[in-house]
């Protein structure tokens, strides 16, 4: 549904609001693909961008929120409703308790964390895009993930800004309770750390990163892991059994093993490329679209369901897609 020029008029009066018409959405995906939205909106003032959602759900177009794009395919026909961002980058602390704004970079809370002697989430280190969305997907990386620190979370619900602890967040391995309810937005979040030598977790970090680089070149067109990794305890005995123990790490089976035995190492599809080197990533190599991805990623499903019946979950999230799409 195209947006209404009454809702752009009304947006327009909003303070502190940017807003595009046709803005190409592979300006803001890691990914470099994806078709334009009827409208971006961004804003770095919480009452600002209640107020554009607001006139944006009365309106009744769809919308989407973003943060910096990492974990997004964004299909070649674009998002037709309106895509939000909420881009406040704000990182303060008081003793071990950092309090990070939603559009604040990871990176950058990680580096703040280290300079300040704050342990906690130096292994988080390379971990691409915004604290709202490690926050909702639960990112981590080297055993540890950001729900281990989280101590409160303050969101917009639609209605009010509330606030919730650790356990109504209801995380799980790359889950949160904001990847099922989609209409709360984070705004922030409170994270607690402990003392700790800031050269220590600096070498922590900088040997991580040194790993990370070498997997994902910075120049590097994706979204990292394309598949969620599963867990051993909740697979079928019968596939249990064909994993080999030195493939578990802390109790999951890496996706990427079993992509792996389906021949998916390498594969080309127009633009689009399984690394040589690492089964579960998928880049563009240029000039791919977002149609060439979704065929690779439904091949792969498809591949793995048939040699093993497992379905494998994808942890990058869509926009612009019908979900049945990408369902093998
Ligand atoms: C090279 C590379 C390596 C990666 N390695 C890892 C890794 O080791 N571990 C890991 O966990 N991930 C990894 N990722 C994935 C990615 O970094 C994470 O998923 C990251 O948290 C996405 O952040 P983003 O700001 O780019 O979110 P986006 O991709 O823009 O959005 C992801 C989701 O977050 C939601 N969202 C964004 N902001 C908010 C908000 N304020 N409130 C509510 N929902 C919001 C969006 O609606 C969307 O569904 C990697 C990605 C890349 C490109």
């Amino acid at each position: 549904m195209p947006v209404e020029q009454a809702t752009l008029r009304r947006l327009a009066q909003i303070p502190n609001l940017s807003v595009s018409e046709h803005a190409s959405l592979s300006r803001y995906t890691r990914f470099g693909i994806g078709g334009e939205a009827g409208l971006y909106v961004e804003t770095p003032v919480e009452q600002s961008f209640m107020a554009a959602l607001g006139i944006v759900r009365a309106s009744g177009a769809e919308t989407a929120v973003i943060g910096s794009g990492t974990n997004l395919i964004v299909s070649d026909a674009g998002f037709g409703g309106i895509v939000l961002r909420f881009t406040a980058g704000g990182i303060s602390s008081e003793g071990g308790m950092v309090r990070a704004e939603a559009g604040a970079e990871l990176q950058a809370v990680v580096d703040y964390t280290i300079e300040h002697g704050l342990r906690g989430l130096e292994t988080l280190t390379g971990i691409p895009g915004s604290v709202g969305a490690a926050i909702y997907g639960n990112a981590g990386a080297y055993g540890h993930s950001i729900h281990e620190r989280v101590r409160q979370v303050r969101f917009f619900d639609g209605s009010a800004v509330r606030t919730i602890g650790n356990g109504e967040c209801e995380f799980r391995y790359r889950e949160s309770i904001f990847k099922r309810r989609k209409e709360w937005i984070i705004f922030s979040a409170e994270l607690e750390l402990s003392a700790a030598a800031s050269d220590d977790l600096r070498k922590t970090a900088d040997a991580i990163f040194q790993v990370r680089l070498e997997k994902y070149p910075a120049s590097m067109q994706c979204a990292g892991s394309i598949f969620k990794n599963l867990i051993l305890a909740e697979l079928p005995e019968a596939v249990r059994r064909q994993v080999p123990d030195r493939v578990v790490r802390e109790g999951k089976v890496p996706s990427a093993y079993f992509l792996e035995q389906v021949g998916a190492k390498g594969i080309r599809n127009g633009g689009i490329q399984v690394a040589a080197y690492h089964a579960n990533l998928i880049y563009n190599a240029g000039g791919g679209t977002a149609r060439e991805l979704c065929e690779v990623i439904y091949d792969l499903k498809l591949r793995v369901k048939e040699r093993f019946g497992l379905l494998l979950e994808e942890e990058v999230q869509y926009v612009g897609f019908p979900e049945k799409l990408t369902s093998a």
